[in-house]
């Protein structure tokens, strides 16, 4: 393939704006590498973050002054190395976001595990994104989407796979106490989850999907998210003051913070039932709230825990797909009602520089 330049959207860490700019189109680098056109790429509170210049941990490729943007993607594989098995032309393709550094977890395929922070992750953190017309990856990097119709709904599944990591932790790690209920369903279980954006959505769904009675919080509503609430059976409670008191007073099996607003998550310990877990996956900066010795003895008397999870494994991304295909039959339509807003490219950098109210998930179309 002959080299020749591609549109990608640009930043430079740690200063605000972003640009649509031409790279070069790079060509197959190595046997086991693939060349893949990018189809649609997913918009992020990251992506805001690091356009806004204030994201602290973000950071060019070795060598390089700016970066690609984008983590979240699915594409269509254009070009195989002659090593790569499994992939062909056409193929539609997911690329994971953290690649291995060199410690224990890294070199045996738990990135997501790092030990020592020696990763890298494409579009965020010493490593180009994937808001580009093409990109070249390895193929081992890249999740084959097995059922072609789910187009472009399989651009969730980079955010999906966080979720179905947490699940499996809380799976995983309860204290022995029966989790079901005395008719061995899991409807007598309640779970919270705090924050309905596109992550506290597919948090909802997961547990739901299992079985648990799910009860989610939001400072805003609008006609989406009730319909996604009411079509999944989700309870949806306005939490207008945005600190957690709407739930104040009830007590949860499982709660999934997805806010990282101090205030939120303390409310949401106190509400811990016995043997109940706190899953942490937001983050925010700022604020502070102090830890009080009741809130500690409540954790030891009720045997609670409290776990922080980020990222996912290869296992995650192939079952986030799985859930995807599911739920395109189960709720037929409510994927694609998260996909509030789609532009070109050229249109991007708006969407890029500010979130807009009630949207759940911005997509930039390449095709
Ligand atoms: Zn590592």
């Amino acid at each position: 393939m002959e080299l020749s330049s591609t549109k990608a959207i640009k930043v430079k860490p740690g200063e605000k704006g972003a640009a649509l700019a031409d790279i070069e189109k790079e060509s197959l680098n190595g046997s086991g590498s693939v060349l893949v056109k990018t189809d649609y790429t997913g918009i992020c509170g990251t992506d805001v973050g690091i356009v806004s210049g204030k994201l602290t941990f973000t950071y060019p490729p070795k060598g390089k002054s700016d970066l690609v943007l984008g983590h979240e993607a699915l594409g269509t594989v254009e070009e195989v190395g002659s090593n790569v098995k499994g992939l062909e032309p056409g193929d539609y393709v997911i690329p994971m976001v953290r690649r291995p550094g060199g410690c224990l977890q890294c070199r045996t395929g738990r990135q997501d595990l790092c030990e020592d922070a020696d990763f890298v992750e494409a579009g965020i953190r010493g490593k180009d994104g994937f808001m580009s017309e093409y990109f070249i990856d390895e193929s081992r990097y890249l999740i084959k989407v097995p059922d072609k119709s789910l187009s472009r709904i399989a651009v969730l599944t980079e955010p999906l796979k966080n979720i179905v990591k947490v699940y499996r932790i809380y799976r995983h790690s309860n204290t022995g106490a029966l989790e079901h209920c005395s008719d061995g369903s899991f409807e007598c279980r309640n779970v919270l989850v705090t924050g309905f954006g596109p992550i506290g959505i597919l948090f909802a769904m997961i547990f739901r999907t299992h079985g648990f009675m799910v009860t989610a919080t939001n400072g805003h509503t609008d006609p989406v998210r009730e319909s996604i609430a009411k079509k999944t059976g989700i309870e949806l409670l306005m939490d207008e003051k945005r600190d957690g008191s709407v739930f104040t007073g009830k007590k949860f099996n499982a709660i999934i913070d997805t806010t990282g607003v101090p205030s939120v998550v303390i409310n949401g310990i106190k509400s811990l039932n016995h043997n109940g877990s706190m899953m942490l996956f937001g983050t925010s900066s700022g604020t502070a709230t102090a830890l009080d010795a009741d809130i500690i003895t409540m954790l030891v008397e009720k045997n609670c825990t409290v776990f922080g999870s980020v990222d996912g494994f290869k296992q995650d991304y192939i079952m986030a797909l799985r859930y995807i295909s599911m739920w395109k039959e189960m709720y037929p339509g409510v994927l694609e009602s998260m996909i509030t807003s789609e532009t070109t490219p050229e249109h991007a950098l708006n969407s890029l520089s500010s979130k807009q109210h009630g949207d759940i998930k911005h997509i930039i179309n390449w095709k």
